[in-house]
């Protein structure tokens, strides 16, 4: 099941692997701290950093160890809703601006990545989504069909007797292809930020944990494992990874395990017939699967929630090959050589969110697609902290909503999962 050299750790780590703790001195004063070290918090390091402003980035891990180094390395425009939801919820206008954000999140990223030239095996390698049923086909067809005026993204159909052109499976119903969608090596990116954000001037400073923000008449004093830093502006950028250390965040985020595994190297040939056209690739399920080659196209990564609760990746290894192998039986007996989670933060109204307070400023909620949107609401809220003008976005005008009874740990989180399986498997 698991290789010899079976890794309880990101794939991406081999390749970019995590900063060794440096001993740098936490500054006593700072204009911006900014807590959380993933896409979010450098992209607003960069920002401010290159606005000239004194910046200070802490993780109390070390920097990248949250999402930004876990995840799937799959490149989408992040929003979840559809349109006709939003425009039901927030009406037209909103679900234009919206959907907008969210295209612009896409194009930010792979024009952030070209023009700073990080090597990062960026591709627009385009989305095969799958239908698990007809009746998702049909879905999916309908929404190619009647995309908005304006949101003409190039989405196609492909039937399921065209589908092994796309992918090496005939357990689908055929799909959708979404062109602009990238892959990146996920790791890559965020050590190409790092270093981005550390040439701009930030100062970053891993295993530093912020354990209490105070208001004071100058600011901000944040007590930290390393001690206490002055700041003028504080930005909180922890996503799934929201504590106590702002309890109102906390209890509007839902963080939720998400599972990966990468199997080992795979014959070319087979790799060829399985994954042709070196797509991303996600289901229509309720209980997605995501997938995809790696970018020297040897293994496949394959993500997924394999269980109600919470669980190690030592057990959540094998139930996602034995899920990959339903998909592609030739890979039944492939072992697995890496297995790894995190947490990504759910939000009520299925949407990412950012505001701001007397000072305190935040972006969150990226429900599991924040691989673009983080980056690029990470420089808005950088922007913002500037006082530019083109650092709003209309995140800024959606409240964050909360739910009574929760407090940040989600309780409703296995019944939900136990209702989605159920629709799953009624297959509509
Ligand atoms: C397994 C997995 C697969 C995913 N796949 C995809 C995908 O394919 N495509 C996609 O678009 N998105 C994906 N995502 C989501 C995406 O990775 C995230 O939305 C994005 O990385 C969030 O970045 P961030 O900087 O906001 O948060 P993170 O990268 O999670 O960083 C938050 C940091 O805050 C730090 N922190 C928390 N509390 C404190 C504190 N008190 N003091 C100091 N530091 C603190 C944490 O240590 C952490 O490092 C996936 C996520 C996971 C977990």
């Amino acid at each position: 099941m698991f290789t010899q050299d079976f890794k309880e750790h990101p794939y991406w780590w081999d390749r970019s692997a995590p900063p060794t703790e440096q001993n740098i001195e936490l500054p006593k004063k700072v204009d911006v701290l900014i807590i959380g070290a993933g896409y979010t918090g450098l992209h607003a390091a960069i920002q401010t950093a290159r606005g000239s402003r004194n910046t200070l980035v802490i993780d109390a891990e070390h920097a990248g160890w949250g999402c930004s180094t876990r995840n799937g390395g799959q490149v989408s425009t992040s929003i979840k809703p559809s349109f006709s939801e939003l425009e039901a919820t927030h009406g037209k206008d909103m679900a234009f601006a919206i959907h907008r954000e969210g295209e612009k999140s896409l194009h930010f990223t792979g024009d952030f990545i070209r023009e700073e030239c990080l090597d990062c095996s960026y591709a627009e390698v385009g989305r095969f989504h799958a239908a698990h049923n007809t009746a998702q086909y049909e879905k999916l067809a309908r929404a190619v069909e009647d995309q908005v005026s304006g949101f003409e993204d190039g989405a196609y159909m492909v039937p399921r007797s065209e589908q092994r052109s796309e992918l090496g499976t005939d357990i689908y119903f055929g799909g959708a292809i979404y062109p602009q969608h990238a892959s990146v090596d996920p790791a890559a990116y965020h050590k190409g930020l790092l270093g981005k954000a550390h040439e701009a001037g930030a100062v970053i400073i891993s295993y530093c944990a912020a354990e209490n923000i105070n208001r004071d008449k100058n600011g901000f004093s944040v007590k930290t494992s390393k001690g206490i830093v002055q700041a003028d502006k504080v930005i909180i950028a922890t996503n799934g990874y929201t504590g106590s250390l702002t309890p109102r965040l906390q209890r509007r985020v839902i963080p939720i395990g998400s599972y990966v595994v990468a199997t080992e190297p795979l014959a070319n040939d087979l790799m060829d017939q399985l994954m042709p056209k070196n797509r991303i690739v996600s289901d229509t399920r309720k209980v997605v699967y995501y997938y995809r080659p790696s970018p020297d196209r040897s293994r496949i990564i394959f993500g997924g929630r394999v269980s109600i609760g919470e669980t190690n990746p030592r057990l959540s290894g094998p139930k996602l090959q034995h899920s990959l192998s339903q998909i592609f039986p030739e890979l039944e007996n492939t072992k697995i050589s890496h297995s790894w989670m995190g947490y990504v933060a759910f939000t009520f109204d299925s949407l990412m969110h950012v505001g701001e307070e007397d000072g305190l400023y935040y972006a969150m909620g990226y429900c599991g697609s924040g691989v673009g949107m983080a980056g690029y609401l990470g420089m808005k809220l950088g922007q913002q902290v500037l006082g530019l003008e083109g650092g709003q976005t209309i995140f800024n005008e959606i409240k964050f909503q909360t739910r009574p009874l929760y407090a940040g740990k989600p309780w409703f989180l296995a019944p939900s999962l136990m209702y989605y399986r159920f629709i799953d498997s009624l297959n509509i």
